[in-house]
């Protein structure tokens, strides 16, 4: 029979029953998959998936039966003991699982309690990672995550925590003096206080900020802001997560790099927007 889905040859680990894969599936453009995930995929009976996976990607796993274990938005973590639980379950019954997650496993995702839970019920596990969102999704939108010119360091930061509040473990003055660049995840609901407390902190009000909806599907849309502006334009703009915000003078690199936009037709609007006044690579 010819194989429907062809794959590059080489020596690719096989899921064997029993084991459950913990795998990132990217930020949502099926291509950003690593080939690690299409193995997985080829050979998986069981797809776990959450909410960010795309449909398209199921689509590679034909085969497998497909089982959804979203959850949306800060809601009580109750339900992720359940949904290792049933992970267990089924490697417990033979099955070869996948438990695919979008982005990567790791960043913001409880892939680590996860796998925990696996491990501690002696359940054997393979982690492969994923693009996260908060680096590939910034590429599709031309903001490149570190320059440079702009930052030494970024700081991933989460918008909420396990209650959906904003999270108090944070030191927001410490972040805003620390770090050049922060990449917020689950931001959205809760950007009017996180730009006011980045404000207080001390970071200009004009410094500039992007909003990067459905990074690298279909439906992506970058709002371009400042921090000051940020929430009340999001308000107006009707935008909707999963969203990141970048706060960082990176954000202006999007007016030479904005690749989708150029691939559409549009022009640069900047050639040179960190205004250096010298070619890109001069040292
Ligand atoms: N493990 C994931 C993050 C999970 S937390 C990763 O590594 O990317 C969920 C948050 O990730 C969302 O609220 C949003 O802030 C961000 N996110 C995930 N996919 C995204 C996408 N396609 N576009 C924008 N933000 C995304």
């Amino acid at each position: 029979m010819k194989d429907p889905i062809p794959f590059p040859p080489g020596d690719w680990p096989a899921l064997e029953p029993g084991w459950v894969w913990l795998c990132g599936a990217g930020p949502g453009d099926p291509g950003l998959l690593t080939l690690h995930a299409l193995n997985a995929l080829r050979q998986a009976d069981v797809v776990v998936f959450d909410a960010l996976v795309s449909e398209d990607i199921l689509r590679w796993a034909p085969k497998a039966r497909h089982i959804y274990a979203g959850k949306r938005g800060g809601k009580p973590s109750a339900k992720q003991r359940d949904i290792s639980l049933r992970l267990v379950e089924l490697a417990r019954a033979g099955k070869r699982v996948l438990r695919l997650k979008g982005g990567d496993p790791f960043v913001f995702g409880r892939g680590g309690e996860e796998a925990q839970t696996l491990v501690q019920n002696g359940v054997p596990v393979r982690i492969i990672p994923g693009i996260s969102a908060g680096i590939g999704g910034l590429a599709y939108a031309g903001i490149p995550v570190t320059h440079r010119d702009v930052n030494q360091s970024v700081t991933f930061i989460t918008g909420h925590d396990q209650s959906g509040q904003t999270p108090s473990s944070l030191n927001w003055k410490a972040i805003a003096e620390g770090s050049q660049v922060l990449v917020i995840y689950m931001g959205m609901k809760h950007a009017a206080r996180i730009s006011a407390a980045l404000l207080d902190a001390g970071r200009p009000a004009d410094e500039p900020c992007a909003v990067v909806c459905a990074a690298t599907t279909p439906e992506q849309k970058v709002l371009e802001t400042t921090l000051g502006r940020m929430a009340a334009d999001i308000a107006a703009s009707g935008l909707e997560p999963p969203a990141l915000l970048c706060v960082g003078r990176s954000v202006l690199m999007r007016q030479v790099l904005d690749w989708q936009g150029m691939m559409a037709g549009g022009a640069p609007r900047d050639l040179d927007p960190l205004a250096r006044g010298r070619p890109a690579e001069a040292c």
